[in-house]
């Protein structure tokens, strides 16, 4: 009798279940719906997931969005500087041209022209409404003096308040359910459509997410070493100092799986001075007249401190345990630059060569007379620009060359759809962010990729919910 009672309840249990599932709508919480089904399920939580997600969730769909690490912001938290963006009020009150066509070109000549020119006509063509759309979340922006290209928080750390302002924004929706620390490990296809995901949830369990759509927004590959190197041997070795935990690949390994289509894996934008999160302009290097030097372990010269950042990585890579000191003079530390590296990547200073080899520890005699050979303007490496190191006291600093972004990733259309290997989409996945290739071809416009998290997020968004 207690049986048959327990399996009407369970019955009439499951009755009213469906009854709610059939008669919700799109934006009743999922909770009351199917606790692993959704409209979209979205994976990362940096910048592009979670403008997708509040994209589609404003627009009344219901969402769920994976973020494997305890707290959303991936990159996009660490971004230092500002968003880029093309005839905004700023730029009409200030009377300072930076047009869609101006931005169209340098984004262009920065890809080396190997950007996707229809990618990045979306990009610009819609970089204005972006700015616009951060304002409404009561963000404050000035054109930076130095670079009209460039919109600046009024004050402030750029990435951290672009992520709280997200935030804030994705907690109005009771339709978003953000779920951390479950990261998304496969995707789930039926009859040639990605249909959800495969997730391993924050006890360890693994779950199947069903959703209509799947945007991916898992970011680049900077914290993952070895699938740099795969993608680029130049960068066998290349160290971590310029990423969060978050973005080691997964959606493109994800998309991989399933046949997707990537572009410009080979390229990644190195920063060879780097240290603790912060990186240093090539400048403390290679400025005219007073730039100063590379050295290794043996402190020896080894390369031409002049020649591309990523090419100068490189050369730094390949020496003992993938890493240099940065040698300079008094004058290069009167540079704002200078005095950046010495204050954050923890300097050493000493009055003469022989001490600063001591306190960093290189052999003194064989540091002394590298430093005396590149004065006598001994260089056997052909460096373009010639520096000295003349003036005490001296300064010295280690360097761990690191990827700051990851140009490559998966190809996209105009819907941002991911393409397969033949130019065709693959119903029902999506990708925004920098999991994405072709936007950037071989290089980067600084301040791009915070308004590419927008443009396409949003883009993928609309597009996934049929709006
Ligand atoms: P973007 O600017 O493209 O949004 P971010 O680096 O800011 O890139 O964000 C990517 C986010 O995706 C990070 O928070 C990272 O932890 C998250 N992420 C990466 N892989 C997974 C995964 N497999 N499952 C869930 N989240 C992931």
């Amino acid at each position: 009798m207690k049986k048959i009672a327990i399996s009407m309840l369970l019955i009439m249990t499951l009755l009213v279940t469906m009854l709610t599932a059939c008669t919700s709508g799109g934006t009743e919480p999922i909770s009351t719906v199917d606790k692993n089904s959704a409209d979209v399920l979205v994976i990362g939580g940096g910048g592009a997931g979670l403008v997708a997600s509040i994209t589609a969730a404003e627009n009344g769909a219901n969402v769920i969005l994976v973020e494997k690490m305890p707290a959303v912001g991936g990159n996009t938290i660490i971004s230092a500087t500002g968003i880029t963006a093309s005839d905004t009020k700023l730029h009409q009150e200030a009377g300072v041209p930076f047009t869609k066509e101006d931005h169209f070109k340098k984004t262009m000549e920065t890809s080396k022209n190997l950007a996707d020119e229809k990618l990045v006509k979306i990009l610009v063509d819609n970089s204005n409404a972006a700015y616009e759309w951060l304002l409404t979340l009561g963000l404050k922006y000035k054109l930076d003096p130095k670079d009209p290209a460039w919109i600046i928080p009024e004050e402030g750390h750029y990435g951290a308040q672009l992520v709280k302002a997200y935030q804030a924004e994705a907690a109005k929706y009771s339709n978003i359910d953000l779920r951390l620390q479950t990261k998304a490990t496969e995707l789930v296809v039926e009859n040639g459509k990605v249909v959800g995901a495969k997730v391993t949830d924050k006890d360890g369990k693994e779950q199947v997410i069903k959703a209509k759509s799947v945007i991916l927004a898992t970011g680049g590959l900077n914290n993952a070493p070895d699938m740099i190197a795969e993608f680029n041997p130049k960068y066998v070795g290349v160290n971590t100092e310029m990423t969060t935990p978050g973005p080691t690949g997964d959606g493109i390994r994800m998309a991989q799986a399933i046949g997707a289509q990537l572009k410009d894996m080979e390229y990644f934008q190195m920063r060879p001075l780097s240290l603790n999160g912060h990186w240093y302009k090539e400048v403390i290097v290679n400025q005219e007249g007073i730039g100063g030097i590379l050295v290794n372990k043996d402190a020896k010269r080894f390369v031409d401190e002049t020649m591309s950042s990523w090419d100068l990585a490189s050369e730094i890579l390949k020496q003992q345990d993938s890493m240099a000191f940065v040698i300079f003079d008094t004058d290069v530390f009167n540079t704002s630059d200078g005095k950046k590296i010495v204050e954050k990547a923890k300097g050493i200073k000493a009055d003469t060569i022989e001490d600063l080899a001591k306190q960093l520890g290189l052999d003194p005699a064989a540091l002394k007379a590298t430093v005396d050979e590149y004065n006598a303007k001994n260089d056997p490496f052909g460096r373009k620009t010639l520096g000295k190191v003349t003036t005490a006291p001296f300064y010295g600093v280690k360097t761990l060359p690191s990827s700051h972004y990851t140009m490559g990733g998966v190809a996209i259309n105009e819907n941002a759809q991911v393409l397969d290997k033949d130019g065709k989409v693959i119903e029902g996945l999506y990708a925004a962010g920098e999991v994405v290739g072709g936007l950037y071809g071989a290089g980067r416009v600084a301040g791009n990729n915070t308004l590419d998290d927008i443009v396409f997020g949003k883009i993928a968004a609309k597009h996934a919910i049929g709006k």
